[in-house]
């Protein structure tokens, strides 16, 4: 770096001290401000055919908080995937649905944000939403990969990676290098499902138990608890968006997409509120375990007999 290059950078760096401590002020605490990012408007992941379409489509929230979604034309399923960014290693959350390769969109991603930050790719750990094989199909890809670490896909496994006490009634923490990640067991959809939460962003991943379309719910008085603690979280924290892994309703409230459509031109936006999770709260818990299959104007409540 040039003495001239190095007097710009310090500059930057001084003015981005002076923001930061000019914002706590202004908040009266330590408080820091949440990184703010685009979402973009909607996440439409083409048709059937696969004729110049990426695999993925790939969207960053911003510098360090990726979103990534499977194309329509590999897989119906279309999940979304998470990679989040620290100072000394990334997360990614779930592999995808299968048929394709996420780990070279992945390498991309984290080239790219080595080159950014003038360092080597950070050690990569991938951990899953939840077991499903819609979110872990591309786990034997990443096993070879080097530098990476690959989370079990059961509950014991994922407890014992996130050091979590008691499952599910404790959460736990993860720390990216500057960037804590909120851990919380959240099953009734599948036995290991996990909530993310962002502290950095505000942003909550929620998996296949909270988004726009139709929550599949195994084991009811699991789901109830999960939920309730979700809603009880998001009431003490800051959170901005809430993201789930896949996205199945329309535009038109309270209508879906049936099961298995591949295109789906005029879909939900995929972010939700926390007053959309209150209200799932609200009729889950006066449901008091005996669930039915309820329409919300945003998502689905879909109890699968066993
Ligand atoms: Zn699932
Ligand atoms: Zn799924």
């Amino acid at each position: 770096m040039t003495p001239g290059r190095a007097g710009v950078w310090l500059a930057r760096i001084s003015i981005a001290i002076v923001a930061i401590v000019a914002a706590c002020a202004h908040h009266g605490s330590s408080t820091p401000a949440l990184e703010t990012g685009d979402l973009g408007g909607t996440w439409y992941a083409g048709g059937k055919s696969c004729d110049g379409v990426p695999p993925f489509r790939v969207r960053p929230y911003n510098d360090d908080f990726v979103i990534l979604r499977q194309a329509a034309c590999t897989n119906y399923e279309k999940p979304f995937l998470y990679l989040v960014f620290g100072n000394d290693r990334a997360l990614l959350l779930d592999t995808g649905a299968g048929n394709v390769d996420p780990v070279t969109p992945v390498d991309t991603l984290l080239r790219a944000w080595a080159r950014r930050h003038g360092r080597p790719a950070p050690p990569l750990v991938v951990a899953h939403s939840h077991g499903h094989g819609d979110h872990v199909a591309g786990d034997t890809l990443f096993a070879k990969r080097a530098n990476t670490v690959v989370v079990g896909r059961d509950s014991s496994a994922v407890r014992a990676f996130f050091s979590i006490a008691h499952w599910p009634s404790d959460s736990s923490t993860f720390d990216l290098g500057g960037r804590v990640l909120d851990i919380l067991p959240i099953p009734g959809h599948q036995p290991a499902g996990i909530a993310v939460y962002d502290r950095r962003t505000g942003i909550l991943l929620t998996g296949d138990t909270f988004y726009p379309g139709r929550l599949y719910v195994r084991d009811t008085a699991a789901f109830a608890r999960s939920i309730s603690r979700l809603a009880d979280f998001v009431r003490r924290h800051r959170v901005t968006h809430i993201l789930g892994t896949h996205i199945e309703q329309q535009r038109t409230p309270f209508r879906d997409y049936p099961v298995g459509t591949v295109d789906q031109p005029d879909e939900h936006l995929l972010d939700l509120t926390s007053a959309q999770l209150f209200e799932l709260d609200s009729a889950v818990q006066a449901m008091r375990g005996r669930m039915k299959r309820t329409l919300l104007r945003d998502v689905t409540i879909w109890p699968q007999v066993p």
